[in-house]
């Protein structure tokens, strides 16, 4: 008989609910046809600040729409899209009790995790430091790395079509932020110069010169966003580059919008593809990005098994770590579990929040990201325990603990990496030389953040830091010698 023992996290299997939304005074007459219906859920998207108020009723005290106003005019680099699916899993009614209108329910809205990523208010942000000095637009610079326009090759092997620059919902931390979505106050969107059809001949005709590459990332945006007739167009001709072996569909929409993903007309083009795909010895799999449990009910499993039932080989998740969405060990495994135990999707990633303008208070440390990596370990079947990754400028994703140094102080970290972009043929030291990711800054120890605050607005002084890391480095390499001759 085994002993019960005590552990850090308790695992339970959970059933999933989908949360009663006539429960919002906008949705009250809301019937379950129209609820499953794709369309309706597009029309009644919350898109605007009145279409907040109309849902909410008596809810929401006025102070979070001053909150929310002043956020789109002064920090938001997304507009707002927030499909019923999504708004549905706020505050959810499983949640008993309710809290009741006004400020109960405004405090249980502020601190939803749901709410916190997609409806982002200015209170929520860092008021210090809003922006790390060096956040940047496209701080992936995936543009700086097309190949042909919306087609980033970064790795070796892999490419990442950028499709359609919408999606079905926005989110506010969202890493593309330069292309996707309406301009906001803050931000003017770049945009797609080529007509869709040029753009995606020319993709082709690259990936086709191009037998290096073997794996295609088909994103946006959000492919739920095209024309279903478009997206298979586009798949068939894809699925003919004899170099292409992974094809992975990138989709927040099965869990923000499955009622896109279970129309018929939807379900049988994927099952059409799925078939070609599996005749050409081709892997297709959808990698979708929720955050948080709540987010996963009995309509994105409902979606998730489908796809799997039609030929998809499988479905992944991809979620971005974020404070006060999903920092907590707790919080990841649940979601894990709530992923794999009931929608039969693999937890696959989670992405350090990238340096984009206005994301301070969403990021965590290097350190924290490392910390839950090892809190998460051991509970979920090794294939389905994520990685957290640090997706490094100019380098690519590097799992936390691949960290070559790392200056807690200042918040700096530093790596290498094994392979040269398209953009570093030239470049001698590309796999040579350090590439440097920040923590926030308010995350540091006072000293740390006294020294970024005495470099001024231009941001620090990278020499210096460098020099730092490089000591630290020898330091390490130092002990590791004298510990071998020991
Ligand atoms: S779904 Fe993806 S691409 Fe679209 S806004 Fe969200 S994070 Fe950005």
């Amino acid at each position: 008989m085994t002993a019960h023992v005590e552990q850090p996290y308790v695992y339970t299997q959970r059933e999933l609910v989908e949360p009663d939304w006539t429960r919002f005074p906008g949705w009250r007459d809301v019937t379950p046809a129209q609820w499953e219906d794709a369309q309706w859920q597009r029309v009644n998207c919350v898109k605007n600040i009145k279409q907040l108020r109309d849902l909410m009723g008596d809810l929401l005290q006025e102070r979070f729409y001053a909150d929310l106003e002043r956020d789109q005019a002064e920090r938001a680099t997304m507009s707002m899209l927030v499909p019923p699916q999504m708004m549905n899993t706020m505050v959810a009614a499983t949640a008993d009790p309710m809290p009741a209108a006004g400020a109960d329910f405004t405090a249980a809205f502020y601190a939803d995790p749901v709410r916190l990523y997609m409806l982002p208010v200015f209170s929520d942000r860092r008021t210090d430091w809003p922006s790390h000095p060096y956040a940047t637009r496209d701080s992936l610079h995936e543009h700086d790395m097309w190949a042909v326009e919306g087609l980033t090759h970064r790795y070796p092997t892999k490419v990442l079509a950028e499709m359609i620059p919408t999606c079905a919902q926005y989110c506010g931390h969202c890493t593309r932020m330069d292309l996707v979505g309406n301009s906001t106050p803050q931000v003017a969107k770049l945009k797609l110069a080529g007509k869709p059809v040029d753009r995606y001949a020319a993709m082709l005709d690259y990936l086709q010169r191009t037998p290096q590459v073997r794996d295609v990332v088909v994103s946006g945006g959000d492919v739920a966003n095209m024309p279903w007739k478009n997206l298979e167009a586009f798949l068939d001709q894809l699925l003919r580059v004899d170099n292409i072996r992974d094809i992975r569909l990138a989709t927040k929409a099965l869990m923000g919008l499955p009622q896109h993903w279970l129309q018929p007309d939807v379900v049988e083009g994927i099952e059409r593809v799925a078939k070609t795909a599996h005749e050409r010895g081709v892997s297709l799999a959808i990698h979708t990005h929720v955050n948080n449990s709540a987010s996963v009910t009995p309509l994105v499993a409902k979606a998730s098994r489908t796809m799997l039932e039609v030929g998809v080989r499988d479905v992944r998740n991809q979620g971005v770590l974020m404070r006060g969405v999903n920092d907590s060990a707790d919080q990841l495994l649940d979601l894990c579990f709530a992923l794999q135990d009931g929608a039969m999707i693999t937890p696959y990633y989670f992405y350090m929040c990238d340096m984009i303008p206005f994301s301070e208070h969403w990021r965590v440390s290097l350190a924290e990201a490392q910390h839950l990596q090892h809190a998460i370990m051991g509970y979920l079947p090794g294939f389905a325990t994520p990685r957290i990754v640090c997706d490094v400028p100019f380098v690519g994703k590097r799992w936390v603990h691949q960290v070559e140094s790392y200056d807690r102080e200042l918040g700096m970290s530093f790596w290498r990496k094994n392979y040269r972009t398209s953009i570093e043929a030239a470049d001698t030291e590309a796999i040579s030389r350090d590439y440097v990711y920040y923590d926030p800054i308010y995350s540091l120890p006072e000293s740390g953040q006294q020294w970024w605050r005495s470099q001024g607005d231009h941001g620090a002084d990278l020499e210096i830091a460098m020099a730092r890391a490089a000591a630290s480095r020898d330091a390490a390499s130092r002990a590791a010698d004298l510990l071998a001759v020991h």
